[in-house]
């Protein structure tokens, strides 16, 4: 959920950008006054600014340029006169869009989803976290292929590792053992579908606690196996 923070002195204005953004989902709060605004935007966390140039205290242009200088926060400046956002365009502040009031509130919610991706975008790009699967107690680390039960670690071999995981990316899925064996085993293993039921068994032992009463892998009778979530 993304969070973003209005700082804009007009209340009306203010009330009308958060009630559209939150339609669209976004969790919103406001500051009506610079200096409380910069004071959060530096000191809290937020995915999105949206700034009004003209503040009572310090203004948009003072506040971008101080937010950018520590984060890289997408910030929407917003004006009622053109001039300034030439103004802040030839400043080279830092901001990431400018809108020139009165604008519909959805080109506003528009240019808000553009950042937003965008944003994730590039953090995305730059920082590489490990994909992770958790479900209860079972942690599957899909980066370091490693797979842990209450925070212990279970050696897992490759196809034990790779069906594991498949089943976990596509819980509540009704699989066959004609089609796990397909996906998981090339064409041209050597093997049956006998070969899924062992493997099953084998993963079963190492992350159910009770394995007569499976509680992450059920078997459908008659038809194959599912991961239940
Ligand atoms: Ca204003």
């Amino acid at each position: 959920m993304s969070k973003i923070l209005i700082i804009e002195d007009e209340e009306s204005i203010a009330e009308l950008e958060k009630d559209y953004l939150e339609l669209s989902g976004f969790t919103v709060e406001i500051e009506n006054s610079g200096d409380d605004g910069l004071k959060r935007a530096l000191e809290e966390k937020f995915d999105l600014l949206i700034l009004d140039l003209m503040l009572p205290g310090t203004d948009g242009f003072e506040i971008c340029k101080r937010v950018r200088k520590v984060k890289n926060t997408p910030i929407l400046m917003v004006s009622a006169k053109k001039e300034d956002i030439d103004k802040i365009r030839g400043l080279g502040l830092g901001a990431d869009d400018y809108i020139t009031k009165p604008f519909s509130p959805s080109e506003l919610v528009a240019r808000v989803k553009a950042h937003l991706a965008r944003y994730e975008r590039l953090i995305g790009s730059g920082v590489q976290e490990n994909e992770i699967i958790e479900i209860r107690g079972l942690k599957i680390d899909k980066t370091a292929r490693r797979v842990y039960v209450n925070g212990e670690e279970r050696s897992f071999t490759t196809k034990e590792f790779d069906l594991l995981t498949f089943l976990a990316q596509n819980p509540n899925h009704v699989f066959t053992k004609e089609e796990l064996f397909c996906r998981i085993w090339d064409m041209e293993s050597v093997g049956d579908i006998a070969t899924v039921t062992v493997h099953i068994k084998k993963i079963r032992e190492k992350i159910e606690f009770n394995t007569s009463k499976p509680q992450y892998i059920e078997t459908i009778w008659g038809v194959g196996y599912r991961f239940k979530v």
